[in-house]
């Protein structure tokens, strides 16, 4: 069976992949506080699932990368475990990984991210690797490829029922680690986030202000949503959603054409 896994490569093989033109995955993620019903390795055990399963099931298309587990999460230093990397250290570390596989001749990578933070800096690693180099890269949030199940199977209110440790967030991690779920502490419906008409949170789509709290001004519990509304069923469905389209994705991104770059430049034109 080929392997999907990066680290699992020798580098004869690694350089293999590379000519065969192998998509990268980089998934990103965040040690933080999930609320008091769910561990601060939430980010990481979902974009885990979802990106190695989608290259496991991607037939040799597609490669993993090992995580990044820390994420820009400022925000969140008011409660306990949470982790957090500087903004700029985040985008130049992004980068420069992403940047290692280019340098190695793959020229497709996306970073598939689980935490709401690290999206604005994810797309801009991935503009810089399309500004500076000859390769192609993406960013995409794993909820937002899980959108078809979610308009099917979501109850929480919109906007603001799914944003953190929330119906989302929960039914994945009761669907992979149903374990480690402390059920009995899954607190009342807290939705924080809807300040105004303008600034309001949710993972699918947020009011036209971008105005990120700092988030033990606004909850109790670290949770942003209805928690009480997940089910292992829904998250099932999330997941699989989202590895399909993964797949999918990738697929398109590998058939995407490079069109030359030009120089319309008045300093570019030919002396004759
Ligand atoms: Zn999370």
């Amino acid at each position: 069976m080929t392997k999907h896994l990066y680290r699992t490569l020798t580098w004869p093989e690694a350089r293999a992949r590379a000519k065969q033109g192998a998509v990268i995955i980089i998934p990103v993620a965040a040690i933080e506080q999930h609320g008091y019903h769910l561990p601060i390795d939430v980010d990481n055990v979902l974009v885990e699932h979802i990106t190695e399963e989608a290259a496991r099931r991607s037939e040799g298309h597609i490669l993993t990368a090992p995580m990044i587990h820390y994420g820009f999460n400022e925000h969140n230093m008011g409660f306990p475990g949470t982790i957090t990397v500087r903004e700029y250290v985040f985008i130049d570390f992004c980068y420069d990984v992403a940047h290692s596989f280019v340098r190695q001749g793959f020229d497709r990578i996306v970073y598939v991210n689980g935490h709401g933070s690290n999206q604005m800096l994810c797309n801009l690693a991935a503009r810089r690797i399309n500004n500076t180099t000859r390769a192609l890269a993406g960013a995409v949030a794993h909820w937002a490829l899980a959108k078809d199940a979610v308009d099917r199977l979501r109850e929480s209110e919109f906007p603001g029922g799914m944003a953190h440790a929330c119906e989302f967030e929960t039914s994945l991690y009761m669907y992979l680690k149903p374990e480690l779920v402390e059920k009995d502490k899954i607190t009342a419906r807290e939705t924080p986030s809807r300040v105004n008409a303008f600034i309001y949170d949710d993972l699918f789509g947020s009011g036209p202000v971008h105005m990120v709290n700092r988030w033990s001004r606004i909850t109790e519990t670290g949770v942003e949503g209805d928690p009480q509304l997940a089910t292992p069923e829904k998250g099932y469905e999330f997941a699989e959603c989202s590895i399909r389209n993964l797949i999918h994705f990738c697929g398109l991104f590998r058939a995407q054409i490079v069109a030359p770059e030009r120089d319309f430049n008045h300093t570019n034109e030919q002396l004759d």
